[in-house]
């Protein structure tokens, strides 16, 4: 689907606790969704979900990004995802066909449970199958991944990590890649993040999507598949791609 034929179709991001969630330049993925909507001819729209009873706009988002937060901040919302955001959320993503994208401390609590290392747990809302322990030792550091999301080019995703969490998955989530350098999910099985049904879920930061605008048309074009979109007008993405491969070239040299 060209610019012309999307002409001005509204596209709606929905932030998650973006008070709260919006740790290591998380910010940067909204500002990249939104910029890039624009750019494809778009009508780019926010709506913010800080905690509390979920407005009505929830029902019009396109893709929602649920941002990294440390224990103190997944402490302070993960009851409101529970009660005010878990039921309206999954409609939209499982009837309507939103899309999610969640990062680190987002993606943890989208899973079954995440536990801190000092033993807390945090009950997490169950749309993907997945479980988190915290760890000792931080994951930090520079990560690259060979992405196993059919058609994305380049194959590659970089980004930084900065993380307790282990996050294991269970038999319906799928890999969002192989880890090429870094630690990923857990530093044991050598995968990163998650694909499940409409959600995409990674341990990267950095922010992810300005240094992957591949991830970012990916998303934003199943986005549009709800209403009969197809594949996006190509973007000048020289810029973007030469940051993703001074990043792997750095990554690959440590
Ligand atoms: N608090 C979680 C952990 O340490 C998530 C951290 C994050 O979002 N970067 O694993």
């Amino acid at each position: 689907m060209g610019a012309a034929i999307l002409g001005n179709m509204r596209f709606t991001v929905g932030w998650l606790y973006p008070d709260l969630m919006n740790i290591y330049g998380d910010r940067g993925n909204i500002l990249t969704l939104l910029k890039r909507a624009e750019w494809h001819g778009l009508e780019p729209n926010l709506v913010e979900l800080g905690r509390g009873p979920a407005p009505s706009e929830m029902d019009d988002v396109d893709i929602f990004f649920f941002g990294g937060g440390q224990d103190r901040e997944q402490a302070l919302i993960y009851d409101d995802l529970r009660e005010f955001k878990h039921e309206p959320l999954r409609r939209v993503v499982e009837q309507n066909g939103a899309q999610v994208l969640a990062v680190c401390g987002g993606y943890q609590l989208l899973g079954h449970y995440y536990q801190t290392a000092d033993g807390q747990k945090f009950d997490g809302i169950g749309m993907i199958d997945v479980t988190t322990q915290a760890g000792k030792k931080r994951f930090i550091g520079d990560v690259v991944v060979r992405t196993e999301i059919d058609g994305l080019s380049p194959t590659s995703l970089v980004g930084f990590e900065n993380h307790s969490g282990r996050t294991f998955l269970g038999p319906q989530a799928k890999p969002l890649g192989k880890v090429m350098v870094g630690h990923g999910n857990n530093g044991s099985d050598g995968t990163e993040g998650l694909v499940q049904g409409n959600i995409t879920g990674t341990y990267l930061h950095g922010s992810l999507l300005p240094k992957n605008p591949h991830l970012a048309d990916y998303l934003i074009g199943r986005a549009l598949t709800r209403r009969g979109g197809g594949a996006l007008s190509h973007l000048d993405d020289s810029a973007e791609l030469a940051a993703h491969g001074w990043i792997l070239q750095r990554a690959q040299r440590r």
